[in-house]
């Protein structure tokens, strides 16, 4: 799909919609509305992330019920299958995955450079093999950006190169072609109904994060994105990271976190200026029995749970925690029930989903320092190791 056709003064009004307004700040923090052809985000928010344009497990009519307004699809996948022209021959990613609320697309490069064994770097693009069938592809920035603009979601992300986070050489040639990369997607993009996020890379090296920072808000994107965190590094390499970003990259414009997503890494970033977050860490733990709560991690499959009348969580809205007992979760699980993931899958995504609201509220109350500082005091996620991006082949 393409562009072609509109007038210019839809043109217009499509440029408006990509504005970005703060309503209330509290130190770095805010709380705004980002808005997009498909509807308001609210900030900060939490993305559900729908690799394969699904959110596994879960209906579009659960994921509007639970809350959330933005969710993420991955070109990698959909570009090998079905195919990005499928996509738009069926209508675009909304009409074909029946979301009608705003899309995030990534652009592929994180996935493309995960495959470490089977890809080549040049400075013109990446040539890596599939993970499905072996066959070889090329990814370039004009090849991620068609790619984008066929599948149609509402932000679409620079293609750029996530290097190893520690290897200093490594990351200078990768931030070179990042930015090369984020020029020549910027110069090929011609839908005026997406919005292009450049993306900082630098891994753990803050001059290199400095200049790249400086550099991707200098090309006048609508939004920008911080990637090439929580990729190994140390939590405090990526507070600092952030610290530094945060203090160049322009006020006014939306800030993406990629790939993070504990509940302590949403505070963590919302503290230093972050708007949005995505993450696989709910539906994945929700595969692995694991529901996610504000006071820790419940394994559900454990035998103490046989006989619970309890929900998950007493205080929660979820229709997951409205209905079921936790022995019912049990069983379902030791059943292998596919309705487990779906149950867990919604309470986890209602979790991540209803934090973020809850800090807006807290940004726009005033309050959020306090509620920052008593939920980081528990250290609840804190020593989460849990990988919080969707490795090539799945989850
Ligand atoms: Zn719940």
């Amino acid at each position: 799909m393409s562009a072609e056709g509109q007038t210019s003064g839809q043109e217009s009004r499509a440029i408006q919609t990509f504005s970005f307004e703060i309503h209330a700040r509290q130190g770095r923090a805010r709380a705004g509305i980002f808005y997009t052809p498909h509807g308001e985000i609210l900030t900060p928010v939490f993305a559900p992330v729908g690799t394969q344009a699904t959110v596994k497990a879960v209906t579009p009519a659960q994921l509007g019920d639970l809350g959330a307004t933005l969710i993420l699809a991955n070109t990698y996948h959909l570009y090998l299958r079905p195919g990005e022209e499928l996509v738009a021959e069926m209508g675009g990613l909304h009409q074909f995955m029946q979301w009608s609320g705003p899309i995030l697309t990534d652009s592929g490069g994180y996935q493309v450079f995960s495959l470490a064994d089977s890809r080549r770097v040049d400075e013109e693009g990446v040539t890596f093999k599939s993970h499905i069938d072996g066959s070889e592809h090329r990814f370039t920035p004009e090849k991620a950006i068609a790619i984008e603009e066929s599948l149609g979601a509402d932000i679409i992300m620079a293609f750029d190169e996530c290097a190893p986070p520690n290897d200093r050489a490594y990351n200078e040639r990768a931030l070179a072609r990042t930015h090369a990369w984020a020029e020549r997607c910027l110069k090929v993009k011609s839908r005026p109904d997406q919005a292009l996020f450049g993306i900082v890379q630098g891994g753990i090296f803050p001059d290199l994060r400095a200049e790249s920072a400086r550099f991707i808000s200098s090309l006048g994107f609508p939004g920008h994105a911080i990637g090439g965190l929580s990729v190994g590094e140390t939590k405090e390499e990526m507070k600092s990271i952030l610290d530094l970003v945060d203090g160049v990259l322009p006020e006014g414009k939306p800030r993406y976190l990629m790939g993070v997503g504990t509940p302590e890494d949403l505070i963590h970033g919302i503290l230093r200026g972050v708007d949005i977050f995505d993450c696989v860490l709910p539906t994945r733990l929700a595969r692995h029995n694991a529901a996610m709560t504000l006071t820790g991690r419940l394994n559900l499959m454990n035998a103490t749970f046989g006989r619970d009348p309890k929900p998950i969580d007493e205080n929660c809205r979820c229709y997951t925690c409205q209905k079921f007992s936790r022995a019912y979760l049990r069983h379902l699980i030791v059943a292998r029930e596919m309705l487990a993931a779906t149950l867990l899958s919604i309470h986890n995504l209602h979790t991540l989903v209803k934090l973020a609201g809850d800090i807006r509220n807290a940004i726009l109350s005033g309050d959020f320092e306090e509620f920052a500082a008593d939920f980081l005091n528990r250290k609840v996620w804190e020593e989460s190791s849990e990988t919080s991006f969707e490795p090539p082949g799945g989850e």
